[in-house]
């Protein structure tokens, strides 16, 4: 499917960042009226060109036309239209209150945009990954350079043409390009990074940008659980999380990895699995048309190989000429298998179970911080014990995936899968440097803080 492309040079790039330098330096970004106008005027391009959006996502990996309405036009319609009606507001300096020791003043918080951002995005979302955090630095008054996966080059050109249609190069450059292009954008002096991406490539970016103190929202991955308790209603577990998980064919930074599943549960769930996933797909799910590919050969050897030396209990069947990978689940495999290693990002699930919760704690603590977590249980106190104890991007209960899909929650990791947030106002705030100003009134001035200092304490 993909090859790399690379249409910049080095010249063309460092250009590229000098005029958008230039355009960000000249205040020409940040006329509010004007960024809400032209969030609208994207918003009316993305939605007349929705079905281009789904072809390319088709031709990239075949991804079904509902899975690219739900997970990415949907997404970023929905939070264009938060943005723009919200915007005015966000933008405003905020009024504080002040404090006994600065009396008399007025204390505020100016917004600023940070400036010239580069935006790196990944493959699997191809097109709300790369859209999404570029509207909230527009939306912050910043200039972008965006740079899309090589590895979903339908996407990433029809990315390009529709920000192409709305803003200049000097507001939003998108440039088509793999790994070289990528290292050459992390030569140059950014504001802002927003990086979205694999664990290793983060380590890259972050070190990078260190030199120039840049700071930066990494979106990462890692290995998420997904706990079923004994309370938990398993049929209602099964639908939802063959939905999470084989959706984009289990490309998703937050679908449930692994099982963790109550032993005396485990036999009901693979039954309610294998029955869900025949409904979902049919007899055969290669031959559904809602049912991605994966999205290259190298990542479908990765994921086939996982496979080598497993109890299968569903699925396991691979086509190498459409890089086809059935929904499968994994018996029980070892800490110590391929497979639970790193994130898998297939549709691979293993089924692991428990016996009490030492066991939980043994296995979730084995690993780094993941992105997300899930926990399924009738038992109220149960799923607040696992929300609250562990350490993890962000999650839900009786549920996997729905926390991306509200703009009032912030979306993003911690520890090894990342940091920082966006989505709705975490967006704009990701993107926007809060100047704190004390407005002194001059009509007094209380001696008490000038030196000689004898005689001044106790302050109060
Ligand atoms: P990736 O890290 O390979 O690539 C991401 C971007 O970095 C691409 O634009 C790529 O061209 C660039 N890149 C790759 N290697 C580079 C290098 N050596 N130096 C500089 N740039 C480089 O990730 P991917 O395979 O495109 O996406 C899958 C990964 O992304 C998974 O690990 C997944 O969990 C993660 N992800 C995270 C989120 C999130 O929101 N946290 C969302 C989607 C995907």
């Amino acid at each position: 499917m993909a090859e790399a492309l690379s249409i910049h040079s080095e010249v063309d790039i460092s250009k590229l960042l000098s005029s958008q330098i230039a355009f960000f330096e000249a205040g020409n970004s940040l006329d509010v009226a004007e960024r809400i106008s032209k969030l609208r005027k994207l918003k009316t391009i993305i939605e007349e060109k929705e079905e281009e959006i789904s072809a390319a996502l088709f031709a990239d990996f075949r991804k079904p036309e509902f899975e690219t309405y739900a997970t990415e036009t949907a997404l970023i319609l929905s939070e264009l239209k938060f943005t723009i009606k919200k915007l005015k507001k966000w933008a405003k300096p905020k009024k504080v209150k002040s404090t006994f020791l600065n009396f008399p003043s007025k204390d505020y918080i100016y917004p600023q945009p940070y400036g010239n951002v580069l935006v790196l995005a990944p493959w699997n979302y191809p097109f709300q990954l790369s859209v999404s955090p570029a509207i909230g630095a527009l939306a912050a008054g910043n200039t972008v350079i965006l740079k899309p996966s090589e590895y979903a080059p339908a996407t990433s050109q029809l990315t390009k043409e529709i920000f192409a249609e709305v803003y200049t190069e000097e507001e939003v450059a998108v440039i088509l390009g793999g790994v070289a292009i990528s290292e050459e954008l992390l030569k140059l002096k950014w504001d802002y990074v927003f990086f979205t991406g694999s664990v290793p490539v983060g380590r890259i970016v972050a070190k990078a940008i260190a030199p120039h103190l840049t700071p930066a929202t990494l979106e990462l991955g890692g290995k998420n659980p997904c706990i079923i308790h004994s309370s938990a209603k398993i049929d209602l577990a099964a639908k939802r999380i063959v939905w999470g998980k084989f959706i984009n064919a289990g490309q998703t930074c937050i679908s449930p990895d692994y099982i963790l599943i109550d032993k005396k549960k485990k036999t009901e769930f693979t039954e309610a699995v294998k029955k869900e996933i025949k409904a979902a797909f049919g007899e055969d799910p290669r031959n559904s048309s809602d049912y991605a590919r994966i999205i290259n050969k190298k990542n479908f050897e990765r994921l086939q190989a996982m496979l080598q030396e497993q109890t299968i209990i569903t699925g396991g069947e691979t086509a190498p000429d459409d890089n086809y990978i059935a929904p499968t689940l994994l018996n029980e495999p070892s800490l110590d298998a391929e497979v639970m290693q790193d994130e898998i990002f297939g549709p691979i699930l293993p089924v692991l179970t428990f016996s009490d919760e030492t066991e939980i704690e043994k296995i979730i603590c084995h690993y780094p911080d993941p992105l997300a977590l899930y926990v399924f249980a009738e038992d109220k106190d149960f799923s607040e014990k696992i929300l609250q104890k562990y350490r993890f991007g962000g999650g839900a209960s009786n549920d996997v995936v729905v926390h991306i899909a509200n703009k009032n929650l912030p979306f993003g990791g911690v520890g090894s899968s990342g940091y920082g947030g966006y989505h709705g106002k975490f967006s704009f705030d990701t993107f926007t440097h809060k100047k704190s100003i004390s407005k002194r009134a001059t009509w007094i001035d209380i001696p008490l803080r000038y030196a000689p200092y004898t005689g001044k304490l106790p302050l109060i």
